[in-house]
């Protein structure tokens, strides 16, 4: 399934593309590793170095805009990315190999991003709390940082810049951008749109570049006032640390070891579908909210191992850009390699694999990086798959005795981002909500998926815990708030 490469590429500064670096990065189809998707000019520090210098330079302008007119510009580049969404969408599949479906909803989703920082936008002041005075006005006043840097992974590779540039655009501060290297040609066309938009030069400053070089870069230099980083707890916890010795504010959104909890009230049928589609569907177990853990009541666990196993099987594995595939390829050949070493590692810790785990390569999977959809019982709550974040397509269920053990056993790993529970018990429920150590808590609902007028973020070794992401809390992040007293 050949399609056209997207066209040459690469770093954006000061208004300015640039295409013609020493080196470039190839970004190739996960579905077809020999199939090259774009080729995208690399920057290096001094590139890095270069779009500071652009941002710092255009900051006091863009602030100097209302935050109605900074708006603006979110709603304009919604309506070019709108236009554009279904080339898009195929774009994001063939860069990382999510199913078309799921590149279409990212793309859906940054379309309402724009437009929903656009409305915020407008309400994106201060508050006003009456003064104990009576000829005493008191309110409050935000204004920018100054310079973001933006470091992002390459799972949501348009969403997740975009949650992240328009709260910071519509504060007022402008941008350094470096995605991730699987990814930069999504990332490029998220640039070009804002350039489109009319966003003046020095804005936005994008530089694809290797993480130890540009994202190191971005996480030091003194020019550069915050961080946001969304990535692996690995890197994630280095970016945390470099930044905040260089003095910066900075955020951390990481990994997850997302549970679902099934108790003996629960509907099975129901437990089996949110389990289905958060750790497998759309993106083969690589989101941050996957599902990685069923922590199971011993009453339910065997109906529901068979239900569950039962529609494991009845997945489809196939080319994400076909409608029918349920579940693409890995998003590289590295990812797969891990995943398939965690179902050994699984294997070897006496966890029983009751399907998939294998990697798929014959006929018109030869060339892709793919993995049957996996599922271990018999897991152990500190084996090694019950414990650390795979970010693929294998699944670990816990049996557990009572409400009380699964709540210890969700709760007893590193991370803290989301937890969800099935449930027809309104006081599981309300504990659940009160107790579980995850920033994101869902009932009767996926661990994946989630509002963007709700505030996003984990706990424990999934965030930096300081600032949340999306809703309005975003801009807390992106803004000092001052108090002012005027009589
Ligand atoms: P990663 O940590 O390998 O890379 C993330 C970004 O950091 C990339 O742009 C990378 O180039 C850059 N980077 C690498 N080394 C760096 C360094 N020394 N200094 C500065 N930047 C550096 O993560 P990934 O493989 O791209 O993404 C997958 C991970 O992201 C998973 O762990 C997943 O759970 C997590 N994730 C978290 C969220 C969330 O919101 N919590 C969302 C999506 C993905």
């Amino acid at each position: 399934m050949s399609e056209q490469r997207s066209k040459p590429t690469g770093l954006y500064v000061a208004g300015e593309w640039i295409t013609d670096t020493d080196e470039s990065i190839v970004s190739t189809d996960p579905s077809d590793a020999d199939e090259v998707v774009a080729e995208v000019a690399k920057g290096d520090r001094a590139d890095a170095q270069a779009a500071i210098d652009a941002a710092v330079e255009t900051q006091d302008e863009w602030a100097s805009l209302t935050t109605h007119e900074r708006g603006a510009y979110l709603h304009e580049t919604a309506s070019i990315i709108e236009d554009r969404k279904e080339e898009l969408s195929r774009l994001v599949t063939r860069e990382m190999g999510k199913t078309i479906g799921a590149a279409s909803g990212e793309l859906q989703r940054t379309i309402d991003l724009l437009n929903y920082y656009a409305e915020v936008a407008r309400d994106a002041g201060g508050n006003a709390p009456p003064s104990a005075s009576e000829n005493t006005l008191t309110y409050t006043q935000r204004e920018p940082w100054g310079t973001a840097g933006v470091i992002t992974p390459w799972n949501y590779p348009i969403a997740i810049p975009t949650w992240k540039i328009a709260p910071a655009l519509v504060a007022g501060n402008t941008i350094v951008f470096k995605p991730a290297s699987q990814t930069p040609a999504i990332a490029a066309e998220l640039v070009r749109a804002f350039e489109e938009a009319g966003v003046p030069e020095g804005v936005i400053n994008f530089v694809p570049g290797s993480g130890s070089d540009v994202g190191d870069e971005i996480t030091t230099n003194d020019d550069v006032d915050i961080v946001t980083f969304t990535g692996s707890y690995q890197v994630g916890d280095h970016v945390h640390t470099a930044a905040a010795e260089a003095g910066k504010r900075v955020q951390c959104e990481m990994g997850g070891k997302n549970p679902i909890i099934v108790d003996e009230s629960a509907d099975i049928d129901l437990a089996v579908e949110l389990t289905i589609n958060g750790a497998f569907t759309g993106l083969s177990g690589q989101a941050c909210t996957a599902t990685s853990r069923a922590v199971v009541l011993d009453e339910v666990h065997d109906e529901y191992v068979d239900r569950l196993l039962e529609r494991v099987e009845s997945l489809t594995v196939g080319h994400p850009l076909e409608e029918g595939s349920d579940l693409g390829p890995k998003s590289s050949a590295d990812s797969l390699e891990g995943d398939l070493e965690y179902v050994e590692i699984g294997e070897s810790e006496g966890a029983t694999l009751r399907t998939g785990g294998s990697r798929i390569e014959d006929g018109e999977f030869a060339g892709g990086h793919y993995i049957e959809p996996a599922v271990f019982t018999d897991v152990e709550p500190d084996m090694r798959i019950a414990q650390e974040e795979i970010f693929g397509p294998v699944l670990s269920v816990i049996e557990v005795g009572d409400y009380e053990e699964a709540m210890e056993v969700a709760n007893g790993v590193e991370y803290g981002l989301s937890a969800s529970i099935c449930t027809n018990r309104l006081d599981h429920a309300k504990q659940f909500a009160r107790d579980i150590e995850t920033g994101i808590v869902k009932v009767n609902q996926t661990s994946t998926g989630v509002e963007m007028q709700m505030p996003f973020g984990g706990r424990k070794n999934s965030s930096t815990e300081t600032f949340k992401e999306q809703g309005r809390q975003a801009l807390d992040f992106y803004t000092h708030e001052k108090a002012v007293y005027v009589t």
